[in-house]
C-alpha cells in the first residue's frame, strides 16, 4: 500500500489530491449511472419469474419498488454527474502549469554542469512531451481506471446477489490473466523505454537541424546528406514498430484467456442446473454479465501502454527536479566592494583539468584583461567569477566573501555579462532590455538605450520599443544584438562587468558604437574583459596571460612588452597581421 501510494504521488508530480478526487467522482458517476442496468436485469428476472415458474405470483411489491430506486438513482446521478463534471473540466492543467514552472526555476537555478550532461533535445523533451503525457494521462488515464473499477465492482454486487457460487466460476479465470499482465507490462515497459528515447534523440535531431540550417545550406548539405537526422527517424520508426508489435501477442493470450471464462460460467452453470441448483433464467444472466466483467479487465490491460509511459515521464522529470543546485553556505555576510580573488583555483569541466592553480588579485573599480591563445582558460575565468560552476580546489572571494558562501543569485545580482554570443528573447526590444532589471521603468530602459548606442535605430523599427524581436534576435544584425545586451547590462548596473571581447568581429561603425556603449558601461566598475585583440587593452591597470590553464604572465602592456614573453609574441603577431592586412588593402586598390 505504501508502495502504491509514493507511486501515485510520483504520477501525479506530487499532487495526487487532484487526481483521487476525480477518480473518487468518476467512480461514484459510473457506478450511480450503471444503476440503472442493474435494475433492468433484476426487473427482466422478475418479470419472466412466473412464465417460467407456472403459478407464481407477479411481483408487483418488487417491480414498484425498482421503480422507486430509478427515480432515486436520477436524482442522485444529477449531483454526482454534475459534480464529477466541475471536477474533470478543472483538469490536470493547473497542476502542470505549476510544475512547470517549478521545473522552469529549477533549471535556473541549476550549474551549468548540469547543462554539460544534457542536451538541448533532452530537456525539451522533458518539458513539452513528459509534462503533456502526464497532464494527459491524469486527465484521462485515471478516469478510465475509476470506470473500471466502478463497472467491475458493480457487476460483482449484482453477479452475487443472483448466485455466489456462480460469481466465483466466473471470477476464477482473472488470476489465470495476471501473468499475462506482468509479461505484458514488463516487455512494453522496455519497448516503451527505447521508443520514448528514441523519440528524445529525434527531437534533438530536428532541433539541431534547424538551428543549424544556416549551415546546412551554405554547404549545400541536402536533407538526404543529413544522415544523423534521417538515422534518428528511421530508429523511431522501428521502436513504434516494435512497441506495436510488443503489445499484440500478449493482449491477445490475456483477450483468449478471459474469453475461456465464458466457457467455465457455461460449464459450471449447466452442471449446477443439472443438479437442480441453478434456476435456468439464472444462468442466462451469468451468460450475458460475464463478457461485461471482462472487458474492463482488457480494457485495463490496453491501458498499460499508458501506465508505463506516464511512469516513464514522470521518472524523467523527478530526476530534473532532483538535481541540487549549487550549494551555499549562509552567514559569511555581503560581500564589501567589488573586488575579485582568486586563491590556488584548479577546475574542470570533467575529469579533465582545465585552470591549473590559478592565483589573481582583481582589485576593485579597475580594468583587467585576460588575454591568452584560445581555449587557454578565459572564458572559463569569467564563469566561475559568475558561479556558473564551483571551483575544484582554491577559493574565489568577491568583496572578501567566498563566492561559495553566496547564493548563485546573489553572485550573478552583482555582476553583469556581456558575451559575443548575444541571446534575444522572443519578445519586445523593452522587455529584452529589461531583463537587465525586473521593474524598470520606460524611461530608465530607454536612457539605458540612449548610453548603449542603441536608441536610433530601435526608433526606426516599425513599433520602436514595442517592435517583437525574432527567437534568438533573428531580426537584427550582430552590432545591434550587441548594443541591446549592453543596454541590458547598462540597466542592471551591477558592480562587476564581465565582458568577452564584444567588438572582435564587428565592423568599424559598429565597433565605434559598441566602443562607447562599452565605455558607457564600465565607469566605476570592476571590468574583466576577455581580449582577443591585444591593442584593445593596452591601457588595462593588469593584463592576465593565460596559456594552457595556467597564469603565464601577469603586469601592465609596457611590463609584458619589455618581459619578452608569449605576451610579446603575441603582440607582434598580431602587428605583423595587422600591416599584412594593410598591405593587401592597399594592393587591393
Ligand atoms: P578560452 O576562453 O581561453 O578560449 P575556455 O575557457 O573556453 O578557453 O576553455 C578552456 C578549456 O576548457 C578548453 O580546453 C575547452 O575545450 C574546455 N571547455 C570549455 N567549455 C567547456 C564545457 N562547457 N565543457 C567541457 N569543456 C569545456
Amino acid at each position: 500500500m505504501r508502495r502504491f501510494k509514493a507511486w501515485f504521488q510520483k504520477i501525479t508530480l506530487g499532487h495526487p489530491g487532484h487526481s483521487a478526487k476525480l477518480c473518487l467522482w468518476m467512480f461514484l458517476d459510473n457506478y450511480v449511472s450503471a444503476i440503472p442496468y442493474a435494475i433492468m436485469v433484476i426487473a427482466v428476472f422478475l418479470l419472466f419469474r412466473p412464465i417460467i415458474i407456472p403459478g407464481a405470483p407477479i411481483p408487483t411489491t418488487g417491480l414498484l419498488i425498482l421503480c422507486g430506486a430509478l427515480a432515486v438513482q436520477a436524482v442522485i446521478y444529477y449531483f454526482v454527474a454534475r459534480k464529477s463534471y466541475m471536477i474533470s473540466c478543472a483538469g490536470f492543467a493547473e497542476v502542470v502549469r505549476k510544475a512547470r514552472m517549478a521545473m522552469g526555476e529549477q533549471l535556473r537555478r541549476l550549474p551549468m554542469g548540469f547543462y554539460n550532461r544534457r542536451d538541448a533535445g533532452d530537456l525539451t523533451t522533458v518539458l513539452l512531451r513528459d509534462y503533456e503525457t502526464v497532464e494527459s494521462n491524469n486527465d484521462t488515464l485515471m478516469p478510465k481506471v475509476a470506470v473500471i473499477a466502478a463497472r467491475m465492482s458493480m457487476a460483482l454486487i449484482v453477479l452475487t446477489v443472483f448466485d455466489w457460487r456462480m460469481t466465483l466460476a466466473t471470477l476464477v479465470v482473472i488470476p489465470l490473466s495476471i501473468p499475462f499482465a506482468v509479461v505484458a507490462y514488463r516487455r512494453l515497459n522496455r519497448k516503451n523505454t527505447d521508443l520514448l528515447n528514441a523519440q528524445q534523440d529525434n527531437t534533438a535531431r530536428i532541433l539541431e537541424y534547424v538551428g543549424g540550417i544556416q549551415t546546412l545550406k551554405a554547404f549545400n548539405q541536402t536533407d538526404e546528406m543529413y544522415r544523423s537526422l534521417r538515422a534518428s527517424c528511421d530508429a523511431l520508426r522501428q521502436r513504434s514498430i516494435a512497441m506495436e508489435k510488443a503489445s499484440a501477442p500478449v493482449g491477445m493470450l490475456a483477450r483468449a484467456v478471459l474469453n475461456a471464462g465464458t466457457a467455465v460460467v457455461m460449464g459450471f452453470g449447466v452442471w449446477l442446473m443439472l443438479n437442480g441448483s441453478l434456476a435456468p433464467l439464472t444462468l442466462v444472466v451469468f451468460l450475458l454479465l460475464a463478457l461485461n466483467l471482462y472487458n474492463p479487465i482488457m480494457s485495463f490491460m490496453m491501458m498499460l501502454v499508458n501506465i508505463t509511459r506516464l511512469n516513464h515521464c514522470t521518472d524523467r522529470i523527478n530526476e530534473v527536479m532532483s538535481e541540487t543546485p549549487l550549494p551555499y553556505a549562509e552567514g559569511a555576510g555581503k560581500p564589501s566592494g567589488a573586488a575579485i580573488c582568486f586563491k590556488n583555483v584548479s577546475f574542470g569541466y570533467g575529469n579533465k583539468e582545465v585552470l591549473h592553480n590559478i592565483s589573481l588579485d582583481i582589485p576593485q573599480h579597475s580594468l583587467t584583461a585576460l588575454v591568452g591563445p584560445s581555449g587557454s582558460g578565459k572564458s572559463t575565468i569569467t564563469r566561475l567569477i559568475a558561479r556558473f560552476w564551483d571551483a575544484g580546489s582554491g577559493s574565489i572571494t568577491i568583496g572578501g566573501v567566498p563566492v561559495t558562501c553566496l547564493s548563485p543569485d546573489d553572485v550573478l545580482s552583482d555582476v553583469s555579462m556581456v558575451f559575443q554570443d548575444v541571446y534575444l528573447f522572443h519578445d519586445t526590444i523593452e522587455a529584452n532590455i529589461r531583463m537587465g532589471r525586473e521593474g524598470a521603468t520606460r524611461e530608465e530602459v530607454i536612457q539605458a538605450a540612449k548610453l548603449a548606442a542603441c536608441h536610433d535605430f530601435i526608433n526606426a523599427l516599425p513599433n520602436g520599443y514595442d517592435t517583437m524581436v525574432g527567437e534568438g534576435g533573428s531580426t537584427l544584425s550582430g552590432g545591434e544584438k550587441q548594443r541591446i545586451s549592453i543596454a541590458r547590462a547598462l540597466l542592471k548596473n551591477a558592480p562587476i562587468v564581465l565582458l568577452d571581447e564584444a567588438t572582435a568581429s564587428l565592423d568599424p561603425e559598429n565597433e565605434v558604437l559598441i566602443q562607447q556603449a562599452i565605455d558607457a558601461l564600465v565607469q566605476n566598475k570592476t571590468v574583466i574583459v576577455i581580449a582577443h585583440r591585444l591593442r584593445s587593452v593596452q591601457n588595462a591597470d593588469q593584463i592576465i596571460v593565460l596559456n594552457e590553464g595556467h597564469v603565464q604572465q601577469a603586469g601592465t602592456h609596457s611590463e609584458l612588452l619589455a618581459a619578452d614573453g608569449l605576451y610579446k609574441k603575441l603582440w607582434d603577431e598580431q602587428q605583423k597581421a595587422g600591416s599584412w592586412r594593410l598591405r593587401q588593402t592597399v594592393a587591393n586598390i
